[in-house]
């Protein structure tokens, strides 16, 4: 067995990490770099699989529960397309680990996380808790019908894949609101979906691959 990795070691991977987001991605928000420079990702992954997935790897980790953690460049690639400003609430569709909402909250965002698995959200919401985010608001339940009472939200971000564009979480946007998320099935079109005067445009990006958004609903 290797050492013992400890709170130093993860802090020069965390750099290595921004390092690689600027460099080889090209990532150029300083409050989304700011914000992964700072959050300790690897506390959102559970322990048994630390070891053997690198927390600040170019890659996605396991978190249990058949899910995972995105790859670093897809959290910080995502939050920067939104273009978000401080203050802003924004709706989560998965809340997974956790990390990527603690990304927005370290962003000064508001956040409201929807979570269908109910083992993930209340071990995100620890982890989120320990690490003092208390601007995240988690709902267990189906994403597919968004988080209403909230709403209308400044921005939209999807973490799972549906097969097709949700339209009560389009509802759910306010005007000049923004959402992103890959739609389709196994590889993913990224989409930016924005509403303005009334009109909702779409924007087709890059291609990804997520684990589905499943539906509570027994059939449709
Ligand atoms: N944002 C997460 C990544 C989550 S992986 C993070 O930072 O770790 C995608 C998550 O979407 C999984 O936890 C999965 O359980 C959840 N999910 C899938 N379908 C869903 C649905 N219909 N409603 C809410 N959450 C859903």
């Amino acid at each position: 067995m290797g050492k013992l990795i400890d709170e130093d070691d993860y802090g020069r991977l965390r750099g290595r990490m921004i390092g690689i987001l600027r460099s080889e991605y090209k990532i150029r928000s300083e409050a989304v770099l700011g914000a992964m420079s700072k959050i300790r990702r690897h506390v959102f992954i559970p322990e048994k699989e630390r070891t053997s997935c690198d927390p600040y790897g170019d890659h996605p980790c396991p978190i249990g529960h058949d899910q995972t953690i995105s790859q670093p460049f897809i959290v910080a690639y995502m939050t920067e397309r939104l273009d978000l400003k401080k203050g802003e609430k924004v709706l989560e569709v998965g809340t997974g680990s956790g990390y990527q909402a603690a990304v927005l909250a370290e962003m000064g965002i508001n956040v409201f996380s929807v979570e269908i698995i109910p083992e993930l959200a209340a071990q995100a919401r620890k982890v989120l808790d320990e690490e003092g985010y208390t601007n995240v608001h988690i709902l267990t339940g189906d994403a597919y019908k968004g988080w209403q009472q909230h709403s209308p939200y400044d921005a939209v971000i999807v973490t799972c894949g549906p097969e097709e564009m949700p339209d009560e979480l389009v509802m759910q946007l306010k005007e000049n609101g923004r959402m992103i998320l890959p739609v389709g099935v196994d590889v993913q079109q990224l989409v930016i979906v924005r509403k303005k005067d009334g009109k909702v445009s779409r924007e087709n990006d890059i291609l990804v691959r997520f684990v589905p958004m499943i539906s509570g609903k027994v059939s449709k």
